[in-house]
């Protein structure tokens, strides 16, 4: 299990060049298997435009308690990239004025950052429909001074999205790392207590499942009745929807694709996978991603690989809603995860 970020270690793949030319090259620029641009020109989608803004989504710094093996992040405690309380204040100006009806707070683990609670109290006040902050339920355990995050999630009705790989202990450490699956039991639990969780509550609580391995993930429906039957039986725990997403090969779980040999593979499993009905509904159609230092990207997977909005507005600072909505999304090889067998996005499937 890896303890330092990619970029601690002076992996090139902490570059998004190199990530992009991978993703770019070998079996896509020899013909043997197709562009996502190609893909979805076949469809009329090409370029791909956005719909409506829905979702305005945060990342407050890549630093994260945990150094999970597929992080598209590439997240670490040694990572110090992490969002000031000036680009917050700009943040908050947008919240206050925006179309979206929901705000995505995501890291790293964004309860790191200093002014985590700070910008939570202030951006509740703006009223927004839907408030989640992605929390990968270790931190609430992580430390003292995290203790009480269950209860400041509950004052502010934030909706919690944590990730879960499993409900057995050995899949969900090998993949996040030792003792993850005790703590984060401890955590639901604790969450639940306050009554996030429960059938008739409004304190939404959700995880989320990725696949531990070269593979997709199975039918989200079926996993959720799973994940519901083994949590409830073994630890008492409930939760409201489970979001399976596919991995998408960049950052950290593209390293471990090819480390594994798996990487062309993969990259044949999403093709071969293709839902042209997903394309209609990927999350860069309805969502605005901002980063740590206040750039803008059509999704969070765009950001690290520094593939910034194609648009003449391109900073938090200068934000406007209507100019930005009238751009071309970024795609490349990457998107067909977000494609593959019924779709995938920060919310789970798509199609
Ligand atoms: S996947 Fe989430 S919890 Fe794991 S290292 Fe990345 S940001 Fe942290
Ligand atoms: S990776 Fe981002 S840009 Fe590509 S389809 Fe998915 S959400 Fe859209």
């Amino acid at each position: 299990m890896a303890t330092k970020s990619l970029k601690a270690t002076g992996n090139e793949l902490a570059q998004n060049n190199r990530q992009l030319e991978i993703l770019n090259g070998g079996i896509f620029a020899d013909g043997e298997l197709p562009y996502f641009k190609d893909k979805i020109d076949q469809i009329g989608q090409f370029p791909l435009r956005p719909k409506k803004l829905e979702i305005l989504q945060i990342n407050v710094g890549y630093m994260c308690n945990q150094v999970c093996e597929h992080c598209h992040v590439d997240a670490g405690p040694d990572r110090k990239e992490i969002m000031t309380r000036e680009t917050m204040q700009q943040c908050l100006e947008v919240i206050k004025n925006t179309g979206a009806h929901t705000l995505d707070l995501t890291g790293g683990a964004p309860e790191m950052n200093p002014d985590f609670r700070w910008f939570v109290e202030e951006a509740a006040k703006a009223g927004i429909k839907d408030f989640i902050v992605r929390s990968n339920l270790t931190i609430i355990r992580a430390n003292k001074k995290y203790h009480d995050l269950p209860d400041f999630f509950k004052k502010h009705n934030v909706h919690v999205i944590s990730s879960m790989p499993h409900w057995t202990r050995g899949k969900t450490d090998k993949q996040r790392g030792d003792g993850v699956f005790d703590k984060s039991i401890k955590a639901l639990q604790e969450l639940n207590e306050r009554g996030y969780g429960m059938p008739d509550s409004d304190l939404r609580l959700d995880l989320v499942y990725n696949p531990s391995g070269a593979y997709l993930p199975g039918d989200q429906a079926a996993m959720e009745k799973d994940f519901k039957k083994a949590l409830k039986e073994d630890f008492g725990i409930q939760f409201h929807n489970l979001f399976a997403i596919t991995n998408l090969p960049i950052a950290r779980f593209l390293d471990y694709l090819i480390a594994s040999e798996n990487y062309e593979d993969y990259m044949y499993a999403l093709v071969e996978a293709y839902n042209p009905v997903a394309v209609t509904n990927v999350m860069c159609r309805n969502t605005i991603s901002v980063s740590w230092d206040g750039w803008l990207y059509d999704c969070d997977f765009n950001q690290m690989l520094d593939l910034k909005v194609a648009s003449k507005i391109k900073h938090i600072k200068d934000y406007n809603e209507d100019i930005l909505n009238d751009r071309n999304i970024i795609i490349s090889q990457h998107c067909y995860g977000c494609t593959a067998g019924a779709g995938s996005s920060c919310q789970g499937t798509v199609a």
